[in-house]
């Protein structure tokens, strides 16, 4: 039991999300982009399961460029990367048909254009400066150039939707966000986010080398029951909280093919892995389908109309 580690192995950091201890829970470098030969350190809270990165460097912002966000080079690349992303604006489309709709971190805006195109009023915020620029100028979307998601809220419309799609775990601090995103939300409105399982079957079998430690980038790996309990301390009802959605269950075959790709440093011998990942994934596909078990997670949760 983590509880009786060695005072060596205990960090001398506390929870951020609960104020408990850390034990060291892995070490890792950026295998996932390979921006440099640094080690990354990772603790697990005793209390409530957050994994967050320790050492987190002062030039983080290093680790997203070069070529971290690909602008679309035509309109055919912005139709695929649509036809991906689909999943999206069909699952948002089950809890809210229309109004206006916030997305927190979202690239050169592919789910932004289909939400626009399903009849949304769409705004961003967006840390990078060349996908805002993209957002405003070529997909017409309000998109606000910003590194601090928090404070950006206040220079927003109160939105019907907020989406994080994958964002959450990159930011230092998270669960501001969520409180300021929430208050903003309009009664009834609803609020998205994804971001990858740390119970994940995957992780347990790769470790550190699984393509969803993203290190460090990925500041925190946010156990399902620590979003629910947060979400709902907020105020929010659970619409759905699963493993098992459409977007998930895609992490499940991308994650098999670059975490074993992540095992080597040769490039030939990378692009073997990816291909013994995809029938990797086949293979795992019914156990990590099960819910609980896959990569990633998705919960939609809803500002009640009535205020407690
Ligand atoms: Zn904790």
């Amino acid at each position: 039991m983590q509880a009786s580690l060695p005072e060596a192995e205990m960090l001398p950091v506390s929870c951020g999300a609960c104020g408990n201890r850390m034990a060291l829970f892995f070490r890792a470098r950026d295998y996932n982009r390979g921006v440099s030969q640094r080690e990354f350190c990772y603790g697990r809270c005793l209390g409530c399961g957050l994994i967050s990165l320790v050492n987190i460097p002062d030039d983080l912002e290093r680790y997203y460029s070069p070529g971290y966000y690909l602008l679309p080079a035509s309109e055919r690349v912005i139709e695929q990367s649509l036809r991906h992303e689909q999943y999206k604006i069909e699952l948002v489309r089950r809890f809210a048909k229309t109004g206006r709709l916030l997305e927190i971190g979202p690239s050169w805006g592919a789910f932004c254009l289909l939400a626009k195109r399903a009849g949304f009023s769409v705004e961003a915020i967006e840390m990078d400066r060349e996908c805002c620029g993209f957002l405003t100028s070529k997909l017409g979307i309000k998109a606000i150039h910003s590194a601090d998601e928090v404070a950006s809220l206040a220079e927003v419309s109160p939105p019907d939707v907020i989406a994080m799609w994958h964002v959450i775990e990159h930011l230092r601090d998270p669960w501001p966000l969520l409180e300021r995103a929430t208050e903003r939300l309009v009664p009834g409105g609803i609020m998205v986010v994804a971001t990858p399982n740390p119970a994940a079957f995957q992780f347990g079998i790769i470790g550190r080398f699984w393509t969803h430690v993203d290190a460090p980038r990925h500041v925190h790996l946010i156990p399902i029951e620590l979003m629910r309990a947060k979400l709902r301390a907020l105020g929010l009802e659970e619409l759905l909280l699963t493993t098992r959605d459409a977007g998930s269950l895609g992490w499940n075959a991308f994650g098999w093919a670059f975490s074993l790709a992540n095992l080597t440093e040769i490039r030939m011998l990378k692009r073997v892995l990816r291909l013994i990942g995809r029938v990797t994934a086949l293979l795992f596909s019914p156990i990590e389908r099960r819910e609980g078990a896959g990569s990633a997670y998705t919960a939609i949760f809803r500002k009640p109309v009535a205020s407690r």
